[in-house]
């Protein structure tokens, strides 16, 4: 099935009991044709109303660290764990999160993206498949399916104003940010080397005539 059927289908979905509770599916903003794929949780208050994720102060915070390192949503795609939000915010179940996971599946098979970033505890053990805590697997980057994985908090955690290891919660995420930056810097570095190559070839086999 194609994207666009997959979606047409989660937007009426009723595979478990957030459909009885939720505003709207919060499908995805963002590019999902970019090689950059943010995951967070799930919808909140302002995204179940609006059917956007990250619109509320979680997500401009995410765009101001997306911007420091020069990208946008037009560069990346925004989506959520689970699609449909948890009455009053509260933590995914683990059955809604089994249920969803077609949906999240599909988004990434679809995107075949280079780099992943998980914000949060659920997006992290989602996508490494390991039950280890943001806390411990931030400040590295994973090699799952064809993709590095960076690992950061979510950004409701920064909000909140935490402080991690000596360094406040956002300044971890900054370094964690970085990390995504250096890898797209590398992957630029290495298509452009390989096109230097590829035009120093063909002008060699003109120069055998
Ligand atoms: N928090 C999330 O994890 N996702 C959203 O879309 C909004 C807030």
């Amino acid at each position: 099935m194609d994207i666009e059927s997959i979606r047409s289908e989660a937007l009426t979905c009723t595979k478990c009991r957030l459909a009885e509770t939720r505003t709207q599916v919060v499908w995805a903003d963002g590019n999902l044709d970019s090689e950059v794929c943010i995951i967070g949780e799930a919808p909140g208050f302002n995204e179940d109303k609006q059917g956007i994720p990250f619109v509320g102060a979680a997500g401009q915070l995410l765009d101001k660290l997306l911007g420091e390192i020069e990208l946008d949503r037009s560069q990346a795609a925004v989506v959520n764990v689970i699609k449909c939000r948890p009455p009053g915010n509260r933590d995914p179940q683990t059955d809604e999160i089994e249920a969803c996971r077609p949906y999240l599946s599909a988004q990434l098979n679809h995107m075949r993206p280079q780099v992943i970033i998980t914000l949060g505890n659920f997006a992290t053990k989602f996508i490494l498949d390991s039950p280890v805590g943001i806390t411990k697997a931030r400040g590295q980057v994973y090699a799952r399916k064809g993709a590095s994985i960076v690992p950061t908090f979510h950004p409701a955690a920064a909000l909140r104003g935490g402080r991690f290891g000596g360094i406040s919660t956002i300044d971890a995420m900054r370094e964690d940010f970085q990390l995504v930056r250096n890898i797209l810097d590398e992957r630029r570095a290495t298509k452009e080397a390989e096109a230097a190559e590829a035009a120093a070839r063909s002008e060699q086999l003109d120069l055998f005539g």
